[in-house]
C-alpha cells in the first residue's frame, strides 16, 4: 500500500511520501520539489507541470490554471463569473450546468470537466510519486481548503478517481498543518492537563485559512477555523498588474490589457517583483525586453509605495484571525504559538499584522511550502496498516452543517423529515459518509437512534441536533435496516460518466508515452548529430580517414537540415531508422576510439597473467615444495596453455602494429580478456586444490611461527586443515 500525501494548490503542488526514513517531500523530473497546478493542451499531446508552465505564454489559449475553485460549481455563479474575465482560456457551460474548459486538444476542439482538469494534474503527481517510490501508488490522502463545501469535496474526490487513485480522506489545509506540527512533538502536555493551543495561518495564492488546534500528548482537537477565500498572493499580485499597466499606458501608450501575452508577462513579473520586495526595502526594478509593438518597458516599486497600494488587502488579514479567537473564546495569553505557512505569509507586512494581533512574534517553524503535503502523508500513514505510526487522533471542525432529510413510505405528509447531525464548526473526527448508515426501524415511522445514527460516519461525539419528526421512543421492536443515502448534488458525476472519463485520461496517458516516446526517438537524432559532430573535431580525429570524415559530416549535416525541415514532425520509427544510418557510420569510427582506449590495459593484464603462470610453472620444474603436489600431467596443461596464449598475445600485437589507428582493429578488447579467462579456466583449478595436510612433527621453537615461513606465506589452509595452493601472486616480481 502506499502511502502519499499530496497539496493540489492552486497555484503550486507537493507530494509527500512516507518511507522507512519516514516523511519525505518528494522532487519531479526537474529535480522540483514544487509541480505547478498548470495543463497545458496541444496537437499531440498534454503537458502537466513545470513544462506546462512554460507554455502559459506561447500556448495561451490551451494553458489551463488556476482552476482549482471552479470545483463544484455552476458557470453561472458569481464566483466564476468574476474569475472568467481574467483567464486566457474559455470556459464552457456544461450540460448540468457546471463549469467546463474549453481548449484545442489533438487538433479538435474539446471542453473538459474540472475534474478531469485536476485529474490531469493527479496523474502526474502520482507518476512523480511512482518514480520516487518506485512502485505503484495508489493509496493518498488529498488536502483541501477547509471552506470547501461538501460538493466541491465530492467533485475533488472524482478528480482522484478519475486519476486512478484511492484518496482515502480529504483532510483540510490547516488540519494537516496542525498534524505535522504535533505529531513529532515529545513535550505536548499530558491528557488531564491544560492543552496546547496553537494558532495555524495558511495564505496560498488564491485564499487565506486560519485555524486554532489544542494539543494534548497522542491529540489534536481543532477548536476553531475562518478563513477569507478570496485572499490570497495573488491578489496582491493584481494589484502590481494594474499599477503597471496604468503605468505603461501613461508612459508608453501601450494597452496591456488587450494583449493576453504581455498581460501574462507582466503578470509573471509582477509576481517575482513581489517576491523580491518580500527581502529588500529599497527600489527594485521591473524590466521587461520586446513588451509589446517591440518596445522594451521598465518601471520600479518599493515596499513601501507596494504596503501603501494593497492596504485594503491587508486590512483584510484580521478579521480571520478575530474570528477564530472568538470561536474559541481563548484569550490571546492561552496562545502558545502561531505557525504561518504558505507562499504568501512571506510577505511583510502580513506577518506583521497576524504578529500584532497577537501580540506576540509568529512562528516559521514548519515548512511553509511542504507542511500540508506532509501532513497529509501522515494522514496517510496513520490510515495505512503497513506503517507504523504513533498514536495521534484527530478531530477537525468543518465549517458547513450536515443535514439528513427523508420520506418515510408511510408519512403522506407533503413536507419531510429533517435531522441536523452536524452544525456547522462541530468537531468530527471523520469527514460524512454517504455510503450507507444503519437505522433503527421502530414500530411507527423512522427514527434513528443517537448512538445508531452515526454507526457508519465513525462519529460517536458529534454535535447533533433533532430538529425533525417526533422522536417518541415507543417500548416497540427494533430492527436494524440499511439506510442508503444521496447527496444532494446536482453536479456529482454520474457513475457512467465518471467511468467515461476513467477510460478517457487512460487514453490521454498513453497518447502523451507515445508522444514521448517520439518526441525521445527525435532527440536523439539531434543529440547524435551534435555529439557526432563535435567528436570528429575532437576526440575522433585521428581514428577516421579524411574521407570518412567528409562522408559522415555531409551525412551529419544533412541530417540536421532533414530534422528542420521534412523530419521536423514524423513518426518514431523513422527516427530509429534515421538514428540507424548515421550510427553504422558513426559506430565504426568510436569502436576505434574504444578500442585504442582499452587495448594496452587489457593486453596488460593478459601479460602479466601469462608471467605469473609462466613463473609457478619454473618453479615447479626447480621443485619448489609448494607445487610438489601437483601431477607433471596437469603442470604439462598449463605450460601448453601460458606457451599458446603468449603466442596468441605476440601474434596479435604483431598485426596490431602494422594498422593505423583510423584502421578497425586487428584484436578487439573483449576477445582478449576472453583469453584471460580461458586462460584461468586452465591453471586456477590447478593451482587451487588444496595441498595434502602433512603430519609433520613440529619443533617447540616452530609453533607461534608456524610451519612454513618465507615462499609458504601465501599457502592457507581450509577448515579440515588442507592447506590449499595459491599461484603466485599479482605482487610478486617475475623478471
Ligand atoms: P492555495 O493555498 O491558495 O491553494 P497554493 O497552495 O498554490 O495556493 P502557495 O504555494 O502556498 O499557494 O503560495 C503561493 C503564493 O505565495 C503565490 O502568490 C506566490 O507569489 C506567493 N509567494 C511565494 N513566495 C513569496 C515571497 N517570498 N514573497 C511574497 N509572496 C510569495
Ligand atoms: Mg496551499
Amino acid at each position: 500500500m502506499s502511502v502519499v500525501g499530496i497539496d493540489v494548490g492552486f497555484q503550486n503542488c507537493y507530494i509527500a511520501v512516507a518511507r522507512s526514513g519516514g516523511i519525505e517531500t518528494i522532487a519531479n523530473e526537474y529535480s522540483d520539489r514544487c509541480t505547478p497546478a498548470c495543463i497545458s493542451l496541444a496537437s499531440k499531446n498534454r503537458t502537466i507541470g513545470n513544462a506546462a508552465k512554460s507554455q502559459i505564454i506561447t500556448n495561451f489559449k490551451n494553458t489551463v490554471h488556476g482552476f482549482k475553485k471552479f470545483h463544484g460549481r455552476a458557470v453561472d455563479d458569481q464566483f466564476v463569473q468574476g474569475e472568467k474575465s481574467k483567464l486566457p482560456y474559455n470556459l464552457h457551460k456544461l450540460d448540468n450546468g457546471s463549469t467546463g474548459i474549453k481548449v484545442r486538444y489533438l487538433n479538435e476542439d474539446k471542453v473538459f470537466t474540472i475534474e478531469q482538469m485536476t485529474a490531469m494534474l493527479l496523474t502526474k503527481l502520482k507518476e512523480t510519486s511512482e518514480h520516487a517510490l518506485k512502485k505503484p501508488v495508489v493509496d493518498c490522502v488529498i488536502s483541501v481548503p477547509s471552506f470547501f463545501t461538501d460538493v466541491e469535496r465530492r467533485s475533488l474526490m472524482d478528480a482522484t478517481q478519475i486519476a486512478g487513485l484511492n484518496c482515502l480522506r480529504l483532510i483540510n489545509d490547516t488540519t494537516a498543518v496542525a498534524l505535522a506540527y504535533g505529531i513529532y512533538k515529545q513535550d505536548l502536555p499530558n491528557p488531564e492537563e491544560k492543552p496546547r493551543n496553537v494558532v495555524f495561518v495558511d495564505i496560498g495564492h488564491s485564499s487565506y485559512q486560519v485555524s486554532i488546534a489544542s494539543f494534548n500528548k497522542g491529540k489534536l482537537k481543532v477548536l476553531a477555523t475562518a478563513f477569507d477565500p478570496y485572499l490570497g498572493g495573488r491578489n496582491f499580485d493584481e494589484l502590481l498588474v494594474e499599477y503597471f499597466c496604468g503605468d505603461f499606458k501613461n508612459r508608453f501608450k501601450l494597452n496591456v490589457k488587450d494583449n493576453p501575452r504581455a498581460l501574462l508577462r507582466l503578470y509573471q513579473e509582477c509576481e517575482k517583483l513581489k517576491k523580491l520586495m518580500s527581502a529588500n526595502s529599497s527600489d527594485l526594478p521591473l524590466n521587461i525586453e520586446c513588451f509589446m509593438n517591440d518596445i522594451d518597458v521598465h518601471g520600479k516599486m518599493n515596499r513601501v509605495q507596494f504596503e501603501e497600494m494593497c492596504a485594503q488587502l491587508l486590512m483584510r488579514v484580521e478579521a480571520p484571525l478575530k474570528s477564530v479567537m472568538e470561536q474559541s473564546k481563548l484569550s490571546r495569553d492561552e496562545i502558545y504559538a502561531i505557525e504561518v505557512v504558505g507562499g504568501a505569509t512571506r510577505i511583510p507586512a502580513i506577518k506583521e499584522r497576524i504578529s500584532k494581533f497577537f501580540g506576540k512574534d509568529i512562528s516559521t517553524t514548519l515548512n511553509a511550502d511542504e507542511a500540508v503535503a506532509r501532513g497529509c502523508a501522515l494522514q496517510c500513514a496513520i490510515l495505512s496498516p503497513a506503517f507504523k505510526v504513533r498514536e495521534f487522533s484527530i478531530t477537525d471542525a468543518v465549517p458547513f452543517p450536515i443535514t439528513l432529510r427523508w420520506k418515510s413510505q408511510t408519512d403522506e405528509s407533503v413536507g419531510c423529515s429533517m435531522l441536523l447531525v452536524y452544525k456547522e464548526y462541530s468537531k468530527r473526527e471523520n469527514i460524512f459518509s454517504t455510503n450507507k448508515m444503519q437505522v433503527d426501524q421502530e414500530g411507527q415511522g423512522e427514527q434513528p437512534t443517537e448512538e445508531e445514527k452515526m454507526n457508519n460516519s465513525g462519529n460517536k461525539d458529534g454535535d447533533k441536533q433533532d430538529q425533525g419528526a417526533s422522536s417518541s421512543k415507543a417500548n416497540t421492536k427494533v430492527k436494524s435496516v440499511d439506510l442508503p443515502i444521496w447527496a444532494n448534488t446536482t453536479r456529482q458525476l454520474d457513475q457512467d460518466v465518471l467511468n467515461n472519463f476513467v477510460d478517457y485520461e487512460k487514453k490521454m496517458i498513453i497518447q502523451d508515452k507515445l508522444e514521448k516516446e517520439r518526441n525521445d526517438a527525435k532527440n536523439a537524432v539531434e543529440e547524435y548529430v551534435y555529439e557526432v559532430r563535435d567528436k570528429l573535431c575532437g576526440i575522433y580525429e585521428r581514428y577516421v580517414t579524411e574521407d570518412e570524415s567528409n562522408r559522415l559530416t555531409i551525412m551529419l549535416e544533412d541530417t540536421e537540415i532533414w530534422l528542420y525541415e521534412e523530419g521536423e514532425d514524423q513518426e518514431k520509427d523513422i527516427y530509429q531508422d534515421k538514428l540507424s544510418e548515421l550510427k553504422k557510420f558513426g559506430e565504426p569510427i568510436e569502436e576505434r576510439y574504444r578500442e585504442h582506449e582499452g587495448r594496452p590495459r587489457a593486453f596488460d593484464e593478459l601479460g602479466k597473467k601469462i608471467q605469473l603462470f609462466m613463473k609457478a610453472v619454473d618453479m615447479y620444474k626447480q621443485k619448489d615444495e609448494r607445487y610438489q603436489h601437483l601431477s607433471a600431467e596437469e603442470m604439462s596443461v598449463v605450460e601448453k596453455s601460458v606457451c599458446e596464449a603468449l603466442g596468441w598475445m605476440n601474434t596479435k600485437m604483431n598485426a596490431q602494429s602494422k594498422l593505423t589507428v583510423a584502421q578497425d582493429p586487428a584484436v578487439k578488447v573483449a576477445e582478449i580478456i576472453q583469453k584471460i579467462q580461458e586462460l584461468e579456466d586452465v591453471c586456477h583449478p590447478v593451482f587451487n586444490r588444496p595441498k595434502p595436510k602433512t603430519e609433520e612433527p613440529v619443533e617447540e621453537g616452530d609453533k607461534n611461527n608456524g610451519a612454513h615461513n618465507g615462499p609458504a606465506a601465501q599457502q592457507g589452509a581450509d577448515s579440515k586443515g588442507n592447506q590449499q595452493m595459491k599461484p603466485p601472486s599479482g605482487e610478486m616480481e617475475v623478471d
